[in-house]
């Protein structure tokens, strides 16, 4: 089956050749580590390691990058006024940030450059540059020359005069022409810095990550990918560099960029107060609702958090978990094959939509299969399927008790609750039994009578969240 990509430097949906099926390269910009993490920022890591785990499947040698900036003005400020040393900003937010990617289900990368620990291949790549006149030097700065790379601006398809304005550029007595972008910036001695030909100074941001490409994954590498709103400057920027200091060899050979999430229809910002941490969220979701609402968009397309969306999911979910549950007795392990159809969504430049879609058909053939053998493969098929995207990997019973969503909840409490309102029933006591259902609805917990005794779960994400 043929893998298609959206590729940004063409504008393009593409079919997927690698340059070596043998060696496949990705590179994916990771986070700057100060501060948690929003569920913007998470949307790439998903949805890009979930490209990363449909190539594995043809390529079992792929090599997944990504990279961790650890050195950044921000951490400097996040530093000072914490009173700490940088590292302890940054080994803290690192490790949180690994954390919470593991409980969200996203797969490891194969491997994890930190921006410090490749100063020497940083400053070996800006000294080519200049060796090669892509660069100069001024005032302890070393900057990229834009003019001496025509191609400038190709990628996100801006001129000249739109990337100046894009890039809000400092216009600096130093520089030769204001779009030039700095690689290396001197460092006070409060500042981390590192010796260099230009002097005591610390990397810009752009040059980590073309840096770090190379030693890991070569001149030219397969796919690099990321949020649209690195597509500039950031990734005109790796561009340059990368190119100019490998006589002209294509960087990356696919682009792709993932839409922008906003908040209630507005966009996540911290003066609106509306930033949606997602260790928090991971406190209050189960990781199964946090995947499904980041893969329900396909990935080019901007995507809205909202309760209305959230309570959509959690049904969503609550459906497929119900089949599960009511399929308990049949045995059936994750199928190692996916759906053929499951499939080619998923190769369609990522259909993430289109796949979660089929996940509900397969639902649907397990509950109506004739035969038990039909009914184990179509349970087998969810499960597979679902695995492959990091969902259903929960015990239907621990789903509707809600167990990941709320610690504080007292379940032997509920339990008893629903013991006694199944007695006051049988007693045919049905006041007694509407009260204690009133009083485990107010605990947030609906009781639901099945011909296998009462079942209970919680109600809707969205109620639980308000
Ligand atoms: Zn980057």
């Amino acid at each position: 089956m043929k893998l298609r990509l959206h590729n940004s430097l063409t504008r393009r949906v593409e079919d997927f050749v690698p340059l070596d099926p043998q060696r496949v390269t990705m590179y994916v910009c990771g986070p700057t580590v100060y501060n948690y993490v929003h569920i913007g920022n998470a949307r790439p890591y998903v949805l890009f390691g979930l490209l990363a785990r449909l190539l594995r499947r043809e390529y079992p040698k792929l090599v997944y990058a990504r990279n961790i900036t650890d050195v950044d003005d921000k951490i400097n400020t996040a530093a000072a006024t914490a009173g700490v040393p940088i590292a302890t900003i940054t080994d803290r937010y690192a490790a949180d940030f690994r954390a919470d990617m593991a409980r969200l289900g996203v797969d490891a990368p194969d491997i994890e450059p930190h921006a410090t620990q490749h100063i020497p291949q940083i400053i070996a790549m800006i000294e080519r540059l200049i060796a090669d006149g892509h660069a100069y030097a001024a005032e302890g700065h070393a900057l990229f020359d834009v003019a001496s790379f025509p191609a400038y601006g190709e990628l996100s398809g801006r001129s000249t005069d739109e990337m100046i304005a894009g890039a809000r550029v400092e216009v600096a007595p130093y520089k030769k022409n204001p779009a030039d972008f700095v690689l290396w910036k001197p460092s006070t001695p409060d500042l981390p810095g590192w010796d260099s030909p230009w002097g005591r100074g610390r990397p810009g941001w752009h040059i980590e990550c073309s840096a770090m490409s190379e030693a890991h994954l070569g001149e030219t590498i397969d796919i690099h990918a990321g949020g649209n709103d690195l597509l500039f400057p950031h990734h005109e920027n790796e561009v340059a560099q990368s190119t100019c200091a490998h006589g002209g060899k294509i960087f990356a050979r696919y682009w792709l960029h993932n839409g922008m999430l906003s908040v209630e229809g507005r966009k996540m910002s911290k003066s609106l107060g509306n930033t949606m941490v997602l260790h928090q969220l991971l406190e209050k979701y189960p990781s199964d609702l946090l995947r499904y609402m980041l893969m329900k968009a396909h990935y080019r397309q901007p995507l809205d958090w909202s309760a209305a969306a959230l309570e959509q999911a959690q049904r969503t979910l609550d459906g497929l978990y119900t089949t599960l549950r009511d399929l308990a007795a049949v045995p059936a392990a994750p199928a190692d094959e996916l759906p053929e159809e499951f499939l080619a969504a998923l190769h369609d430049d990522l259909n993430t939509p289109e796949a979660l879609a089929v996940l509900s058909r397969l639902a649907d053939a397990a509950r109506k299969a004739g035969d038990p053998q039909t009914q184990r493969e179509a349970k087998s098929a969810l499960l597979g399927a679902g695995a492959f995207l990091g969902l259903l990997q929960v015990d239907p019973e621990v789903w509707f008790q809600g167990a990941t969503q709320d610690s504080s909840l007292d379940e032997a409490h509920v339990q008893q609750l629903v013991d006694a309102r199944q007695a006051a029933k049988k007693a045919k006591n049905f006041a007694e039994a509407d009260r204690l259902r009133a009083e485990l609805l107010e605990l947030g917990i609906v009781v639901e009578d099945t011909p296998q005794g009462p079942r209970w779960k919680r109600t809707s994400a969205a109620t639980v969240a308000a």
